[in-house]
């Protein structure tokens, strides 16, 4: 089997969830397996070196179990990319649009510094909101932005193309 079939089949729908209508993508049975796991991690790591990235930024929550040990495979610092009031020290935030209301997502503003380049890592592309939002920080932190790579995009939810302005010619990885 490929990878792309191996990391496809650990991962399970889950109907009507969060709210009724919506098909979930579970990843947690693909991280209860080692094989699956590891490679999913090393294929992330892989592209990290391949598009030159100094430094990882993981989006919470579930990008967090993707991004650490992604970093450490590639010896790259890991950045936490936090939901709003979670960071203890000085952060710079940015709101983004949900279907229904605001989110915002932070990051310590000593963490992304001019020079580095920046891979952003989550395991799924919905909608793009979130990347799109960890890119604005980025940028505004005075970083480049070396890609977005994910597990999984969800491509009828048109997130590919709400992140193209944004990526300003980066490459968007999905798995
Ligand atoms: P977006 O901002 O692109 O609409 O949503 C992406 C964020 O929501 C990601 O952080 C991702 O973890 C989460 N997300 C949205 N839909 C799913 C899904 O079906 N499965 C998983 N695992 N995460 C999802």
């Amino acid at each position: 089997v490929t990878t792309r079939e191996l990391l496809l089949s650990r991962i399970r729908d889950v109907a009507d969830y969060p709210i009724p209508g919506v098909t979930f993508k579970d990843i947690t049975p693909l991280l209860a397996d080692p094989e699956a796991f590891t490679a999913l991690t090393g294929a992330l790591a892989e592209l990290c070196v391949r598009h030159g990235a100094t430094k990882i930024v993981g989006l919470e929550a579930r990008g967090f179990i993707l991004a650490a040990p992604v970093a450490v495979t590639a010896k790259l610092g890991f950045v936490p990319v936090r939901k709003a009031g979670k960071l203890p020290g000085a952060t710079l935030s940015q709101a983004y649009e949900l279907e229904y209301g605001t989110a915002e997502i932070e990051v310590h503003a000593e963490d992304l510094l001019p020079g580095d380049r920046v891979m952003v890592i989550d395991d799924v592309l919905a909608t793009g909101g979130t990347a799109e939002a960890s890119l604005e920080l980025i940028r505004r932190a005075g970083a480049d932005v070396a890609g977005v790579a994910v597990l999984m995009e969800l491509g009828f939810l048109g997130g590919r193309a709400r992140l193209e302005p944004a990526l300003a010619g980066a490459p968007l990885e999905a798995l």
